[in-house]
């Protein structure tokens, strides 16, 4: 249609045209919040479908504007998980709070570039009381703490391999893992977190300098492996470097024994890292607070705002005790970046963290926290372990079997009455989901890798109806009526 408008046309569109479109992208995101809980929760996965759609724009013609933004939402919203549903029982992946909606609208039209500080000044700051405020409710020294917004909990883990190297061996910054003489070495339990493999890929270390520690019954570290682990390696003279707790696990909310592992760390000099990316919104809620006894401790920690907080992807943090050691690990000289700022008592972001151009991420926690306040998070995380709580409840009422422990709203379980394998494990998890009730997955927990079905509670939206839905689904899953 609009061979004749020129190139900044198309691309800004007039005042009137985008007048109607935010229109239409306002009805439409209040449409979906409105009913995303009478969706299916997941859609038939159906690869044909959706890569035909996706190619059949060739990008030869164009569409009005309004008419794309249409036809790409629907589509989009017949062909995704919604995680935002109150019946999605899943990986942590929140429904999106109002403001971060918001937020992130803003952050887009203003595009403030938080590389450089005096770019964004406020930005900059925004998120710098962010990080002070978030390592304040974790116990980390006031006056001291420093720390840098993330796309996510993995940015964060590699960040704090990437300092712990640092810290250790400051050489590391100018000449690399080459200056070494002894093969540096780090603990994480066999439960933890992935990314920390990917970590040590990327910063050179390879796969194998990662030691998994088996897990105890409770699939917490088991602190007999890690010390035993810890003297092995130093027997063959390699150099351990770093400790990773997990508190909140992904699989099953295992929260690792925090006080005896900081103790262990400062025995044998360690950087002690807390993955709390999940499990870190404890800190928010008095009566949950003390979980996380220990995390005071930490020299790092990792917290993940787009999980429990519930704002929108991707916003995740590093936290240290460590005022310096983001400099020491991430500052450059260029001619190119902005010098508005030298002189001033402020970080620029490029030099302080693995991005360098990036979003302003904080934003969206920011304008939450502003309308929620501490008390109305905390209300939000409460109500949802005590779904966990109801959840537990009504699974050992009608002969299912937890098969975790933890304070957190995240249920292991498995049939009560029979002895279940991985394949039946994925079969109940495949009808639930096909259901389009609910959304569950499967995991294997702890040396024995025991087969087991997964629900978290990951929307504060979701209520006691909810939890029915789910046990009825489930029940009758499991025994088919006739
Ligand atoms: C989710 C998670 C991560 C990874 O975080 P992303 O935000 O997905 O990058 C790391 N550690 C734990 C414990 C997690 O739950």
């Amino acid at each position: 249609m609009n061979d004749s408008q020129n190139s900044s046309t198309s691309l800004a569109l007039d005042s009137e045209t985008r007048a109607s479109l935010w229109k239409l992208v306002a009805a439409t995101i209040e449409t979906y919040l409105r009913t995303v809980d009478e969706l299916p929760v997941s859609p038939t996965l159906d690869v044909t479908r959706v890569r035909s759609f996706a190619e059949s724009f060739t990008f030869e013609q164009s569409f009005a504007p309004e008419e794309a933004f249409r036809l790409i939402a629907a589509e989009l919203i017949q062909s995704q998980v919604h995680t935002p549903h109150p019946q999605y029982f899943g990986l942590f992946n929140p429904a999106p709070t109002a403001m971060s909606i918001a937020a992130d609208a803003l952050v887009a039209t203003l595009n403030p570039q938080l590389a450089a500080w005096s770019h964004s000044p406020l930005a900059a700051e925004m998120e710098r009381h962010l990080v002070i405020s978030i390592a304040d409710k974790f116990g980390l020294p006031r006056g001291q703490v420093d720390g840098v917004l993330t796309s996510g909990g993995a940015e964060a883990n590699q960040t704090a391999l990437l300092t712990a190297l640092a810290q250790r061996w400051p050489e590391v910054t100018l000449c690399g893992l080459r200056g070494l003489k002894e093969e540096p070495v780090f603990y994480v339990s066999a439960e933890g977190h992935h990314s920390f493999l990917k970590a040590a890929r990327a910063a050179g270390l390879g796969a194998s300098s990662l030691r998994e520690i088996e897990v105890t019954d409770d699939l917490c570290i088991d602190l007999d492996s890690l010390r035993a682990a810890i003297h092995r390696d130093h027997a063959n003279g390699h150099a351990p470097f770093l400790l990773v707790a997990t508190a909140g696990t992904t699989g099953a909310g295992a929260i690792d024994p925090l006080p005896n592992l900081a103790s262990l760390a400062r025995e044998h000099g360690l950087w002690f890292h807390v993955d709390a990316a999940w499990g870190g919104a404890a800190a928010l809620v008095p009566e949950l607070h003390s979980v996380l006894d220990g995390i005071e401790l930490a020299d790092s920690i990792t917290f993940d705002a787009h999980k429990w907080l519930s704002v929108s992807m991707g916003a995740g943090m590093f936290l240290t005790r460590h005022p310096d050691i983001l400099s020491r690990c991430f500052a450059t000289q260029t001619a190119y970046m902005p010098k508005e700022s030298e002189g001033m008592q402020v970080a620029d972001p490029f030099a302080h963290s693995l991005q360098w151009s990036r979003r302003f991420i904080g934003l969206k926690l920011f304008l939450s926290l502003a309308v929620a306040g501490w008390d109305g998070y905390a209300a939000a995380i409460r109500h949802q372990t005590e779904m966990g709580e109801l959840l537990r409840n009504r699974l050992i009422k009608d002969k299912w079997k937890i098969v975790n422990r933890t304070p957190l709203p995240l249920v292991c379980f498995t049939d009560g009455e029979t002895e279940w394998d991985t394949n039946t494990c994925q079969r109940i998890a495949n009808a639930v989901v096909a259901s389009g009730q609910a959304w569950i997955s499967t995991i294997q927990l702890g040396k024995q890798k025991q087969p087991a079905l997964r629900a978290c509670i990951t929307n504060y939206q979701t209520k006691p109806h909810h939890i029915d839905a789910l046990l009825d689904v489930l029940n009758h899953v499991r025994r088919p009526k006739r």
